[in-house]
């Protein structure tokens, strides 16, 4: 049974933003861009193993999706966490393409692709820290122990592994394999180390304590505020949009649009404040009427915080209902 379910991250919604809103020339632009497609190939590898995890039978595990805890000094995020009476299972998914090779004496990571070779991180050394963080965290919070094991899964289908060392076939596999490797792991744990209530008890802990990342992506890339481009930006054409006669429309394409300024918004949370007053959001969008900026942030459905000249608008992430 999922009891926390893999939802859209939050980080890469940010560098969606910052993509958005970024001139074209700006010096940080390619690595905006290097960081976008590395972390949305993340998503989409973790998306992939879904269909996998539908085949191991669910009455034994509950299924958490993307957890991140603290461990008193450190946070350590695990794609998945599969939790059973027996044993828990750590899953990091890696989706990267080419020829890969892991050299685990030296705990290198190497890939070559068109020519062009690059190194990553040890995957064994990650997931050997988290098992040992997930223990301890266990260990701190319950009191109890249990086995905790861990697998690293390569998710891209035209990636092709090659393993330095065998032993290491044990924790790393390409992600075809989960069920078969899942049904081993369980083999090897017959001793019974929570009832339901405890197992119940964990789980629900685990995912109470999980702690949403809140880093500024501006910060991240020491990007100002001030350098990004304002404004409601057109989605055929990405030129700027203006305010007509209850509409948005764009100048260049000739594009008309209600909802046009949600997104804008939502671009403005993710990148520079969760809220915005009436008169940031005038200068923002380029609307001059206090009346109908106040209109359309009501008309979000975010919290109203503050009274008077003070007042502030929760901008919410997921899109107002309609
Ligand atoms: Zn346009």
């Amino acid at each position: 049974m999922i009891i926390k379910p893999r939802s859209y991250p939050l980080r890469l919604r940010k560098l969606e933003a910052l993509q958005r809103r970024l001139p074209p020339h700006h010096p940080k632009n390619s690595l905006v861009q290097e960081a976008l497609a590395r972390t949305r190939a993340g998503y989409h590898g973790e998306r992939s193993i879904d269909f996998h995890l539908n085949f191991i039978p669910h009455k034994n595990y509950l299924i958490i999706h993307d957890l991140r805890l603290f461990d008193g000094q450190h946070f350590f995020q695990m794609d998945t966490v599969l939790v059973s009476r027996k044993f828990i299972l750590i899953l990091e998914v890696k989706n990267i393409s080419g020829s890969l090779y892991l050299d685990s004496d030296i705990y290198q990571l190497s890939r070559t692709l068109n020519g062009k070779e690059e190194s990553f991180p040890d995957p064994l050394l990650q997931i050997e820290r988290q098992q040992l963080q997930l223990s301890n965290w266990i260990q701190n919070q319950l009191s109890l122990t249990i086995p905790v094991e861990s697998l690293v899964l390569f998710s891209n289908k035209q990636a092709v592994l090659h393993l330095k060392n065998d032993r290491d076939s044990e924790k790393v596999i390409k992600s075809e394999g989960l069920v078969n490797r899942v049904n081993v792991i369980a083999q090897r744990h017959d001793k019974v180390c929570f009832n339901v209530d405890q197992l119940n008890s964990l789980a629900y802990r685990m995912v109470q304590s999980h702690h949403e990342p809140r880093q500024s992506v501006l910060e991240s890339f020491d990007i100002k505020e001030f350098d990004l481009v304002e404004g409601v930006i057109c989605q055929s054409c990405l030129s700027q949009m203006s305010w007509l006669k209850g509409k948005w429309q764009c100048s260049a394409c000739g594009t008309r649009a209600t909802n046009s300024h949600v997104l804008a918004l939502q671009d403005y949370a993710c990148l520079c404040h969760p809220q915005i007053s009436n008169k940031q959001a005038r200068k923002y969008l380029n609307i001059n009427s206090e009346d109908t900026v106040k209109r359309l942030l009501a008309k979000l459905g975010g919290k109203k915080i503050g009274t008077y000249k003070s007042t502030k608008y929760e901008i919410p992430l997921e899109n107002p209902k309609r």
